[in-house]
């Protein structure tokens, strides 16, 4: 909790030139959570891997909001008349490797990745080299520090500067999160994530200067892709037999694409982790996290299932992250949470002996 209040101290530390720091912090969040380690070890994070998790959440982010076009995530940096209006670095480029990724019919950032597009790894690397620039170099500076003051809160920055050249950067290895740090960041996930969103969208207005509603905001930023989801009903509908994936009660007009594992606590759009329920299960279970069988069955089904899935919605698998994502959540959550099993049926976590 003390490192918990400690990024939120920092993300409150004075107004952000970009989201930069989000998107990174995010990004370290995810690694977290993914890599679960031994609660005093550290955590090597390859700066490739966290570029790809920050492109992820670009991804997103860097499409037309409306007709004026993407929204701003920094403030312009030079002339604002420039081609690229100002835009920082990365959602700069981001945005137009998107757009060629696009054109190859590529829809999420993660089936570029699986495609292994030659335009997607360039991104990676560019996106790689600037995060090495900004903000790793200044992710533990709080905004309104003296000259020379930093932190090294989460881990040593000091191979990091602001003209670190690409052969530097690839001598330099991976961001070695602190002892302790990893698995104080994977339990306070659900609660840190939040703050970090909620203070991206507060960011994306300021920068943005215009009348943006905060609800909507949130779902185009941080939500899932609707259209996607919406492809996955039939062939969903198909695999279940017509029927809940949590009840088993047969589906009506109406059902619901679900994150087994909820948004809140890993955003993970893979086909892996979605299945097929009604609005009564649904709306019951909202962002809860379910009892384990559930996650279980869900990872547990045939992968050529999984990827007849992905081919029918674009959208990726993701079956090693979904994975390791349920080990890391299941074998660190505290005992006594409260976990979902069916409408109206909890059950209290206990630890099982043997996971820490
Ligand atoms: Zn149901």
């Amino acid at each position: 909790m003390a490192l918990a209040q400690r990024v939120v101290a920092l993300l409150e530390s004075g107004a952000r030139q970009s989201t930069y720091k989000l998107a990174t912090l995010l990004a370290l969040i995810d690694e977290a959570v993914e890599n679960p380690v031994p609660e005093s070890a550290e955590l090597a994070v390859a700066i490739p891997s966290l570029a790809q998790r920050v492109i992820g959440y670009y991804w997103p982010q860097v499409r037309p909001y409306t007709t004026g076009g993407p929204l701003r995530q920094g403030w312009p940096q030079g002339s604002a008349t420039r081609p690229d209006g100002g835009m920082p670095r990365i959602p700069r480029l981001i945005e137009e490797a998107r757009a060629a990724l696009r054109a190859e019919g590529h829809v999420t950032a993660d089936r570029a990745r699986e495609s292994g597009s030659r335009v997607y790894q360039l991104l990676v690397r560019d996106v790689a080299h600037q995060l090495a620039r900004n903000p790793l170099t200044y992710l533990q500076t709080p905004v309104r520090a003296p000259q020379g003051v930093t932190t090294d809160l989460l881990f040593d920055a000091s191979g990091f500067h602001n003209s670190i050249s690409r052969a530097a950067l690839d001598a330099h290895g991976p961001l070695v999160l602190r002892p302790g740090v990893a698995a104080a960041l994977r339990e306070c996930a659900p609660l840190l994530r939040p703050v970090v969103e909620m203070t991206w969208i507060a960011d994306i207005v300021r920068f943005n200067a215009t009348e943006l509603d905060h609800d909507d905001l949130a779902g185009f930023l941080f939500g899932a892709d609707r259209s996607s989801l919406i492809r996955l009903h039939d062939p969903l509908r198909d695999i279940q037999h017509g029927r809940c994936f949590y009840c088993a009660a047969p589906l009506r007009a109406t059902p619901h694409v679900d994150h087994v594992l909820p948004w809140s606590r890993v955003p993970l759009d893979g086909t892996a982790n979605l299945v097929l329920t009604d609005a009564r299960c649904n709306s019951n279970k909202l962002a809860m996290l379910p009892v384990r069988d559930h996650h279980e069955r869900a990872i547990g089904r045939p992968e050529t299932l999984l990827r007849d899935l992905s081919e029918a919605s674009g959208l990726p698998v993701l079956l090693d992250r979904t994975t390791d994502a349920g080990i890391g959540i299941y074998t660190t959550i505290p005992t006594g949470t409260l976990l979902w099993r069916g409408r109206g049926s909890y059950e209290i976590h206990q630890r099982r002996r043997g996971t820490g």
